[in-house]
């Protein structure tokens, strides 16, 4: 079975425990207004990296591409042509977005760092994107290196019917936007029933994910909520990640405008929400 991967992230230390090799998969049925990786919200996008540009003038014989001040500027709905810029730009500017995959080459890959796994009690950790819009691909891969006995995560928002993988990974990084339903379509454009319903029925260890943005998600009354709702499923911790803008750039390489804010967490939101953890005892950390 193939699957459409967007990037393979080798060594690292923050989708999971241990040292981890994390495949972002390429699709998302969720529309976060602060996503930090717009370039695998859909497969078929294709970034420009105007940095890379030489203005050596190959790719204006295209429709929709014109020159502007330091490199090219493109007119994306003339550019029908876009996908095959990569092969005709000599300096690698425009990169076609996402490969598909068999699994059994995605899986050799991922052996390469198996014995950093072990040696970190580390593994393989699905991202995306959404990693459950592939799920029965993620499915495959995941008893196949089970078979090596490597510890396989999902990073999802579980959006999606309940699928068998969710069954057969080893920890799932369970990430929760909002709890009130208007609030979490306002983020990311649909509610979130189907989510809270699906984290009910999950029976492996769970760590649910807070990212806290400003203007949108970070009222306390809500985070209360949430963290009063991953103490009453198989939530092992609490990751509480600070909102950053890191992935801004992305959007005018794509094209995109960012519609999200600029501003940063106001840290005395973030001790309140530390501080009703505790008193639920429930174990956290601190990341972003
Ligand atoms: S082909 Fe590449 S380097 Fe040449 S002008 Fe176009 S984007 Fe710039």
């Amino acid at each position: 079975m193939n699957g459409l991967i967007g990037k393979i992230q080798r060594y690292s230390t923050k989708d999971g425990p241990g040292i981890r090799t994390t495949v972002f998969m390429v699709g998302c049925n969720l529309r976060c207004k602060w996503c930090a990786n717009p370039e695998l919200l859909k497969a078929d996008q294709v970034m420009y990296h105007k940095e890379k540009c030489h203005r050596c003038g190959s790719c204006l014989a295209y429709e929709g591409i014109q020159w502007d001040t330091t490199g090219v500027k493109i007119n994306r709905s003339q550019c029908i042509k876009i996908k095959e810029l990569e092969e005709i730009c000599p300096f690698e500017a425009y990169e076609n977005v996402g490969k598909w995959m068999d699994s059994d080459e995605l899986v050799q890959i991922l052996l390469k760092d198996k014995e950093y796994y072990s040696q970190s009690n580390g593994g393989v950790t699905f991202s995306g994107g959404e990693a459950l819009l592939q799920a029965d691909f993620v499915y495959e891969c995941t008893k196949k290196l089970h078979k090596y006995g490597i510890h396989v995560t999902l990073d999802t928002a579980c959006a999606l019917p309940y699928h068998p993988v969710l069954d057969e990974v080893d920890l799932i990084l369970l990430d929760i936007k909002a709890y009130d339903a208007l609030l979490h379509k306002k983020c990311t454009g649909i509610k979130n029933d189907q989510i809270l319903e699906n984290a009910k029925k999950i029976r492996k260890p769970v760590i649910v994910r807070m990212v806290l943005v400003p203007e949108f998600n970070d009222e306390l009354e809500d985070i209360k909520k949430r963290i009063d709702f991953a103490s009453t499923i198989h939530c092992i911790q609490i990751d509480f990640l600070k909102y950053h803008i890191l992935g801004v750039s992305k959007y005018e390489q794509l094209g995109l405008s960012y519609e999200c804010s600029l501003k940063e967490l106001d840290e005395t939101i973030l001790q309140s929400a530390i501080k009703y953890a505790e008193e639920k005892h429930i174990e956290y950390t601190i990341g972003g």
